[in-house]
C-alpha cells in the first residue's frame, strides 16, 4: 500500500549533512518527495511503499552523518499526492504546509557559547538569538512574518546586527528578533511595586542573589511569567504555595542534564524530549533527593525542564541549584504575560520581579509531556508545539473554527489539508480565561489567515465555548464531547476508516442529556454509535462531586454495594453524608457514566484523597499508589460484561466489591490499586474486543483524559494488542480535554464535504 508521511527529525541535524544524506536514502528506498531544513532541525515527506517508509525511518537514524545527534523522529502521516521524485528544496518552502508560523525554539547550542564567550559582543546577553532559535508564536503580531510584525518592530537594528541580517552567510541571515546589547531590549529588577532596583547585568546578578536568599521572584519568560525560588529550600517553596495559593499542585523544575539525570530516571525517549528545542516540562519519576518536598507532595514523579531562553540559562548559570518555575498566576488563572497585569497580578506575590522591554504578544504556557514506560506522552501541548500545523486526514473545504470544551482550553482552526491547535488556554471558567480565549480566537485566525465560515463546539450548552459559537451566527456544527476525543486520536493517526472508540474521561454531555465518560463508540470522522458503556451512578452535588471525590465513592457504594456499606464509609469521613447518600439514591439527580468519576471513588474508597485542590488529584495519586506494582496487579479483580439497554454494560459492582474487601482485610494501597487498574483495563480492553469483532472492525482508538494514566493505558493497549487489534494512542496530541478542539475541526471539516 502507498503511503505518505512527514518525518520530523530534531536534534544537531543542521550543517551536518543530513539533506544530502536523506536524499541519497530516498533514492535508495525508491522513494519520492523533499527534504528541508526548518527551525525545529530537518523536516521531510516521503512518499512510497509502507515497508519502505518503515525502512527509512529505520535507516535515518542507524545510518545518519557521523557530526548528526538525533534527538526525536516524529512521523505524521499525509494524503499521498502522488509526486514523482524526491529533491531538497529551500529553508523557506519546508514549511511545506498552508500555515507555517514558527513556533518558539529553546536557544541553540552556537548562541549559548556566544553567551558564555567573553570576547563575544553579545557576551552575557540574555537577549541572544539566531536564524535556529528563539522567539517566534510569542512575538508574532500578525502576517507574513518579519520584524515589523513583531514585538520586535520598537527596536532598530544597529548597523552590526543589520549586517549580520542582511548576509545570506552569516547565522542571523533574515533572524526576525536579532539583537543585540546595543540595539535590543534589556533587563530590569523592579520592585513589587514597580520601582527599578537594577538594570542589565546588574538585575541578573541581583536577581540570582535573591534567589539564593530564598526570595520568590516573578521572571519575564517566552510566553508569560514564572514565579521562581530555590527548589532545594523548604521554607522558600513553602512560602510560594502560600503566596500562589496551591495546596498541592506540583511545580516545574528548572534544572540542567546533569541534575536532570540525578533527580529522575529518564528514558532515552524522556532524555530526548527534555533536550528536544521544543523544551517541554517533561514529568518522570524521581530516583533521587535534593529538592524540598513540597516541589510535588505526594507523587512519585518529577516535571524537569531544561534552559529555553539565555535568561533562564544565566540564572541557572548564576543559581547553581534547581529552581521552582512555575506559572506566574494566582491558582488557577491564566498565565501573566503583559507587563502592567503581570506588575498588578504578581506584584503583590513577590519579593521582586525581573522582567524586560521585550513584548509577548500572545501568552503561551510551557507544554507538558509525561515520560512512560519507552513512549511520551502530551499532558499539554502549548509553548515550542503550538502552532505547529497538523496534517488532516480529509479536506477542509471551507474554513473552520472549532472552539474546544471548557476545561484545558485549546480552539483549533482547518483549512485545506491541515488543522492547527491553539496554545492551551486554560479553564474556561475563569473570566480571565475567557478574555484569553477571545484573544487566542483571533490571533489564530489572524495568524493561519484563516476566516471562520463554519464554527464546531461541544454539545454543552452551558459551555462558554458553546455559547461563543452560538453568538457568531455562522453555520454551527454541534460535536459530541467523547466523538470529538475519538477523532482527535484518529486525525493524528491519519485514520479514516471506522474504529472503536474507547473514550475514557472525566465529565462530557452526552446526547441522552447524562453526562457521559466512559464509553464505547463505533466512530470515524462521520459519525458515532454508542455501543456500551460503563454504569452510571449518580453524581450527587454536581460539580461538587468532582471536587470531592468522597461523594462519588458513596454513589457508586450505594449503587452497588446498598446504602449500608455506603453509610458506614460516609458516616467516617464527613458530616454531610446522610445528605449525599440521599443525593447518591434519588433518581432525578444527573447521572453519570464518567471513568474518571470512578477512579475518584476508588481513590477516596482507599483513603487517599476525599478532595481535591487540582483537577483529576485523586485519579493522578491512585496511579501514583500502584507504582513498582506488576502491571497484571493480582488477581481476584473483575469487571463484569452485561448487557444493557445501550450495547454493551460495564458494570464496575464486582471490582469495588472486591477493592472494599481487600481493603477491609489491611491488604497495601498499592496492591489494590494495582489489582483496580488491572480489573478495569482488562474488562475494557474485552469490552471493546467484542466489539471490534461483531463489528467486523480491527482497530481500537483511546483517548479521553483517563488516558493519561499509563498504567491503564498500557494494560489496554497490551490486552487488546494479544487480541490481535491495532491499537491507536495519541503522541502528538494530549487525550485529555486539550485534543477536543482538533476533533472538534475534523468532524466538522468531514461534515462539509
Ligand atoms: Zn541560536
Ligand atoms: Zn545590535
Ligand atoms: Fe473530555
Amino acid at each position: 500500500m502507498r503511503e505518505r508521511r512527514r518525518l520530523r527529525v530534531t536534534g544537531t541535524v543542521q550543517g551536518v549533512g543530513f539533506r544530502p544524506f536523506v536524499y541519497r536514502l530516498a533514492a535508495d528506498l525508491g522513494l519520492s518527495g523533499w527534504v528541508g531544513n526548518d527551525s525545529l532541525g530537518v523536516v521531510l515527506e516521503a512518499e512510497g511503499p509502507v515497508d519502505a517508509l518503515d525502512l527509512l525511518a529505520e535507516r535515518l537514524v542507524a545510518e545518519a552523518p557521523p557530526l548528526a545527534r538525533i534527538e526525536s523522529v516524529d512521523a505524521e502521516p499525509q494524503v499521498p499526492t502522488g509526486e514523482t521524485g524526491f529533491t531538497i528544496v529551500d529553508s523557506r518552502a519546508a514549511g511545506a504546509p498552508a500555515v507555517a508560523v514558527p513556533v518558539d525554539v529553546a536557544t541553540c547550542a552556537d548562541c549559548e557559547r556566544e553567551l558564555f564567550d567573553p570576547f563575544d559582543r553579545r557576551f552575557g546577553y540574555p537577549f541572544i538569538n539566531c536564524t535556529n532559535c528563539g522567539p517566534r508564536y510569542t512575538i508574532i503580531r500578525s502576517i507574513p512574518y518579519d520584524r515589523a510584525a513583531t514585538t520586535m518592530a520598537g527596536f532598530t537594528m544597529c548597523a552590526d546586527c543589520r549586517r549580520e541580517y542582511e548576509d545570506p552567510a552569516d547565522r542571523r541571515f533574515h533572524a526576525e528578533p536579532t539583537c543585540c546589547p546595543v540595539c535590543g531590549p534589556q533587563l530590569s529588577l523592579l520592585s513589587p511595586d514597580g520601582g527599578v532596583l537594577a538594570k542589565a547585568s546588574e538585575a541578573l546578578d541581583a536577581g540570582v542573589a535573591l534567589l539564593n536568599d530564598g526570595r520568590i521572584l516573578a521572571v519575564k519568560g517566552l510566553g508569560g511569567y514564572h514565579l521562581a525560588c530555590d527548589a532545594t529550600d523548604d521554607a522558600a517553596v513553602a512560602e510560594l504555595r502560600r503566596r500562589k495559593a496551591r495546596d498541592d499542585k506540583p511545580f516545574a523544575l528548572l534544572v540542567d542534564l546533569p541534575t536532570a539525570r540525578a533527580l529522575c530516571h529518564l528514558s532515552p525517549e524522556a532524555e530526548a524530549a527534555l533536550t528536544s528545542p521544543r523544551r517541554p516540562i517533561v514529568l518522570a519519576p524521581r530516583t533521587g533527593t535534593g529538592v524540598a518536598a513540597g516541589v510535588a507532595p505526594n507523587l512519585p514523579e518529577l516535571g524537569l525542564m531544561l534552559a529555553y531562553t539565555p535568561l533562564h540559562v544565566q540564572l541557572l548559570a548564576g543559581c547553581r541549584r534547581p529552581l521552582v518555575m512555575t506559572s506566574g498566576n494566582l491558582s488557577d488563572e491564566p498565565i501573566a504575560h503583559d507587563d502592567t497585569d503581570a506588575l498588578t497580578r504578581l506584584g503583590p506575590m513577590v519579593d521582586a520581579i525581573l522582567t524586560h522591554d521585550r513584548g509577548i504578544h500572545i501568552r503561551c504556557d510551557d507544554s507538558v509531556v509525561r515520560a512512560v514506560a519507552r513512549r511520551v506522552q502530551m499532558v499539554r501541548r502549548s509553548r515550542g508545539y503550538a502552532p505547529e500545523p497538523i496534517g488532516l486526514p480529509t479536506t477542509a473545504h471551507r474554513h473552520v473554527l472549532a472552539v474546544g470544551a471548557e476545561l484545558k482550553s485549546t480552539v483549533a482552526v482547518a483549512k485545506g489539508d491541515t488543522v492547527v491547535a491553539s496554545h492551551h488556554i486554560g479553564d474556561l471558567e475563569h473570566l480571565a480565561a475567557y478574555r484569553s480565549f477571545l484573544q487566542a480566537v483571533d490571533h489564530l485566525c489572524s495568524l493561519t489567515g484563516v476566516t471562520p465560515e463554519v464554527v464546531a463546539h461541544d454539545l454543552h450548552p452551558e459551555y462558554l465555548s458553546t455559547k461563543f459559537a452560538a453568538d457568531l451566527e455562522l453555520p454551527a456544527v454541534g460535536v459530541q464531547h467523547h466523538h470529538a476525543h475519538i477523532a482527535s486520536c484518529l486525525v493524528e493517526h491519519g485514520h479514516t476508516e471506522p474504529v472503536v472508540g474507547l473514550a475514557f474521561d472525566g465529565l462530557g454531555l452526552g446526547t441522552d442529556g447524562t453526562a457521559w465518560g466512559g464509553e464505547l463508540l463505533v466512530a470515524d470522522l462521520d459519525g458515532f454509535r454508542r455501543v456500551g458503556h460503563l454504569r452510571q451512578v449518580a453524581l450527587p452535588g454536581g460539580d461538587r462531586a468532582a471536587r470531592e471525590p468522597w461523594r462519588m465513592a458513596m454513589a457508586w457504594l450505594a449503587a452497588t454495594l446498598g446504602p449500608d456499606e455506603a453509610e458506614r464509609y460516609g458516616s467516617a469521613v464527613d458530616d454531610r453524608w446522610a445528605a449525599v447518600l440521599g443525593l447518591a439514591q434519588r433518581p432525578d439527580v444527573l447521572r453519570t457514566s464518567s471513568a474518571g468519576r470512578l477512579f475518584d471513588a476508588v481513590a477516596a474508597l482507599l483513603g487517599l484523597r476525599t478532595r481535591i485542590t487540582y483537577e483529576a488529584q485523586a485519579a493522578i495519586e491512585l496511579e501514583a499508589a500502584a507504582a513498582g506494582q506488576p502491571l497484571a496487579g493480582p488477581g481476584g479483580y473483575e469487571l463484569d460484561i452485561g448487557i444493557g439497554p445501550e450495547g454493551l454494560l460495564l458494570d464496575p459492582g464486582p471490582l469495588l466489591a472486591t477493592v472494599v474487601a481487600e481493603r477491609d482485610k489491611g491488604v497495601p494501597v498499592g496492591q489494590i490499586s494495582a489489582g483496580f487498574h488491572g480489573g478495569l483495563g482488562r474488562g475494557a480492553a474485552t469490552a471493546a474486543a467484542r466489539v471490534a469483532a461483531e463489528n467486523g472492525l480491527d482497530t481500537v482508538a483511546l483517548s479521553g483524559g483517563v488516558f493519561q494514566n499509563a498504567r491503564l493505558t498500557d494494560v489496554v493497549v497490551t490486552e487488546l494488542e494479544a487480541s490481535g487489534l491495532r491499537v491507536l494512542v495519541h503522541r502528538l496530541l494530549p487525550p485529555n480535554d486539550g485534543g477536543v478542539s482538533v476533533g472538534q475541526a475534523a468532524i466538522a471539516a468531514r461534515r462539509l464535504r
